[in-house]
């Protein structure tokens, strides 16, 4: 072995260098990476909305031995509980040994809708010996992406009683899918000089539904009749029943490993389930932690977190407030001890559209968990823009842990911008950072994430419950 040369030398100790975690992971690290994206990846098709991944973290939780919370309830060290926030939104919480008002909080904070196509309240209809919905596109979207691929439906209708019935179908092999048309090349000629984002309008985006008329002379529509008569055959609704429903379209694609060494996951809604699993599965690992555990599962982050479902309601300060008060302590003192990883994911570095990127400062793809300082637009416009401070505290936390990990920054500056429910969380006095994983091709139908980045983050959760 030669001996390092001393310019080497001193480029690795000063140097700040982004590495690949599949190459510095050990032979069991690499196991237990492969293993994690398993466990992910059915958590992934098991909860394709808000609902159903709220369903998923329900389940897991309770075979933790999580509980249901109610407020005004006294815990004590080692409870573990869940607020289940209508369907949609998910608190667990583990109480730990430390006081409330010195220790604070340590909040995980992702969000589990995902972009999508929603119906609207009056979908069905027919035109040349077809049915298909209307719909109203949820979250920010390149409808172009959407065309000409199998779909799924999945939501609920209430009936006139009241009563729920929930649908999904697409997902299984024997399944029908659902489609949105699309121009066949050949007449495609004006279409093709349009710019992309207006070629394709919202009010495109028709789902196809049907084909078969209701075999009867005397009615019109008979294709949507015959559709309308199936949905009654199945389910028990009529057309009426759609202005109680929530129906959403998502793709019908199930999560897949990409490339010839299966090291990317393909799958719908990474963004931001990437980090809903992690943080559950941290918690969960973090038994041991003497700190109190807060983990949210939110809604409505990709319409701008609003609604009593989404971050900014105040059911976060209502569980802080409570569990202050049921020990005695001032909420205040609580929030201003807390800390929290807003959960959410980074544009990795697409060498396909590099200009959009800022190589030094993008998230790079495999390089670890994905350390946001700040988000927003322009001039970090709506961004909380964490501390140098709370950056450092988190910084330390992750190299005694050995938590592969990288800093982030969405975009070139001026080129674009976005922002997560850090803000929210900021604005209660609360110590905030965007920590996540880097996605390639965020919002599309088919998103690919690293699996050594979807493991890094179980990892820096993890050190941040037990830090
Ligand atoms: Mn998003
Ligand atoms: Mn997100």
């Amino acid at each position: 072995m030669s001996e390092m040369s001393k310019g080497k030398e001193l480029q690795d100790r000063l140097s700040y260098q982004k590495k690949s975690y599949y190459e510095t992971a050990s032979a069991e690290e690499k196991t237990a990476i492969f293993d994690y994206a398993r466990g992910y990846m059915a958590f992934l098709d098991a909860g394709k909305t808000e609902r159903e991944a709220v369903e998923e973290g329900i389940r897991m939780a309770e075979k933790e031995g999580y509980t249901p919370y109610s407020f005004g309830e006294k815990l004590k060290a080692g409870d573990k509980r869940y607020y289940n926030n209508r369907g949609k939104n998910l608190f667990l919480i583990q109480k730990g040994s430390e006081p409330l008002d010195k220790d604070g909080i340590r909040i995980l904070a992702a969000h589990v809708d995902a972009p999508r196509i929603d119906l609207k309240q009056n979908p069905l209809y027919e035109s040349a010996n077809m049915a298909f919905f209307k719909t109203h596109y949820y979250g920010g979207i390149r409808k172009y992406q959407w065309t000409a691929i199998p779909l799924a439906l999945h939501g609920v209708v209430l009936k006139a009683d009241g009563e729920t019935v929930n649908i999904r179908i697409g997902e299984d092999d024997t399944d029908p899918v659902f489609y949105i048309t699309d121009l066949l090349p050949h007449l495609a000629q004006n279409q093709n000089t349009k710019p992309l984002g207006t070629a394709f309008t919202g009010e495109d985006m028709n789902i196809l539904v049907g084909g078969m008329p209701y075999k009867d002379a005397d009615v019109a529509d008979k294709v949507k009749l015959n559709v309308l008569a199936i949905l009654n055959e199945k389910y028990g609704i009529t057309e009426t029943d759609f202005l109680s429903s929530e129906l959403s379209i998502v793709p019908a694609f199930r999560a897949r490993d990409i490339g010839f060494d299966r090291a990317l996951i393909g799958a719908y809604g990474h963004d931001d389930r990437v980090c809903a699993y992690p943080e559950m599965t941290a918690m969960f690992a973090a038994k041991d932690s003497p700190h109190t555990l807060l983990t949210i599962l939110a809604d409505k982050e990709e319409i701008g977190s609003e609604g009593n479902t989404g971050m900014r309601s105040r059911l976060l300060l209502d569980i802080i407030e409570d569990m202050a008060k049921a020990d005695g302590v001032s909420g205040a003192a609580v929030r201003a001890h807390s800390f929290c990883l807003s959960a959410d994911v980074a544009a990795a570095y697409d060498p396909n559209f590099a200009d959009v990127y800022e190589k030094n400062n993008a998230s790079m793809l495999s390089c670890g968990a994905t350390l946001t300082k700040f988000t927003g637009s322009r001039g970090k416009s709506g961004s909380s823009d964490a501390s140098a401070e709370f950056v450092s505290y988190i910084r330390r936390i992750f190299e005694k842990a050995g938590v592969p990990w990288q800093t982030s920054e969405l975009g070139k500056v001026d080129i674009g911008g976005g922002g997560t429910v850090a803000m929210y969380i900021a604005n209660l006095n609360i110590d905030t950072v965007d920590v996540g994983v880097g996605v390639i091709s965020m919002h599309a139908p088919y998103e690919v994430v690293s699996k050594c980045d979807v493991y890094a983050l179980h990892k820096a959760f993890l050190a941040f419950c037990r830090g």
